[in-house]
């Protein structure tokens, strides 16, 4: 599998000259199966560009969603593909307890704050809700849990034939813990994470801002990288950056968590256009 990173910041979209590297583009994560399956994880502003790479001649597309928050469904109403009367455009993701998923993203692609209404749209769309069992696209194999981050979210395992990824943009597993990290059982997450190739996590906050944004729902650099040792993963991208993280600010970041936490696993930071191919 090939998996590229079209949007790694979170909560707002920061373009700028000091997120260049980075990138200013919100949630979007495209894998791509050896048997040519398209999964996109999360439609955040970083889709739009994703959907200018896909070719004409593609006609299904899987978005998976993590959850609702406006960073991860920003850039679905300008996601190409879905004025392609020949596509299938399917659509993961949770509903909450009194409105299905369709329903919640109408609020958002319906005017007015979207001119278009979301059936008018030429594609045809298929919604399936999570969290629900495991379920197979195309190659892959994909695990879906609740996770703890709130409204509900979900995180994802995408197992394929030659690598295991694990998806985990909004994430905080050490909330609610006395000292973190608990044992896996007890830890949110570490199910769909463990012995993953690579692990795409929140990463957020410094330990310093972390201390006044308990309950956010996010993680500091260093519970990223222990929930990633925990997990006992081969490799870490941390992910959803904060907007008011410069690329210089996250170069010293990151490299302070690697000093700190001496990792046994790779360690690739989340700048949007960067490709792996894990495994
Ligand atoms: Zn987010
Ligand atoms: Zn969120």
């Amino acid at each position: 599998m090939k998996v590229t990173l079209w949007g790694t910041r979170g909560s707002l979209a920061s373009p700028g000259p000091e997120t260049a590297r980075y990138g200013g583009n919100t949630s979007c994560v495209e894998v791509r199966g050896d048997d040519g399956t398209v999964l996109v994880l999360d439609a955040g502003t970083g889709i739009r560009r994703l959907g200018l790479s896909l070719p004409r001649s593609l006609r299904r597309v899987n978005i998976l969603l993590t959850h609702l928050h406006m960073d991860h469904i920003q850039g679905l109403g300008f996601f190409g593909i879905l004025r392609n009367p020949q596509a299938e455009v399917h659509i993961w993701g949770p509903a909450s307890t009194t409105l299905d998923l369709r329903s919640r993203l109408t609020r958002y692609l319906s005017p007015p704050l979207f001119p278009v209404h979301l059936r008018d749209l030429p594609s045809a769309l298929f919604f399936h809700e999570v969290p629900r069992g495991e379920f197979d696209v195309g190659e892959f194999h994909i695990t879906n849990a609740l996770v703890c981050h709130p409204d509900p979210t979900v995180g994802y395992r995408i197992e394929a034939p030659d690598a295991t990824i694990t998806y985990l943009p909004d994430h905080e597993p050490a909330l609610g813990a006395q000292k973190f990290p608990l044992s896996g059982d007890w830890t949110s997450g570490y199910k769909l994470a463990v012995e993953s190739d690579l692990l795409i996590h929140d990463a957020q906050f410094t330990d310093d801002e972390y201390k006044t944004r308990v309950g956010w729902g996010h993680s500091s650099l260093a519970h990223a990288f222990e929930f990633a040792a925990l997990a006992g993963v081969k490799s870490f991208v941390p992910f959803h950056h904060d907007p008011a993280h410069t690329d210089d600010v996250l170069d010293s970041l990151i490299k302070d968590s690697i000093d700190l936490a001496q990792p046994r696993f790779a360690v690739m930071p989340g700048m949007e256009g960067a490709v792996f191919e894990p495994g």
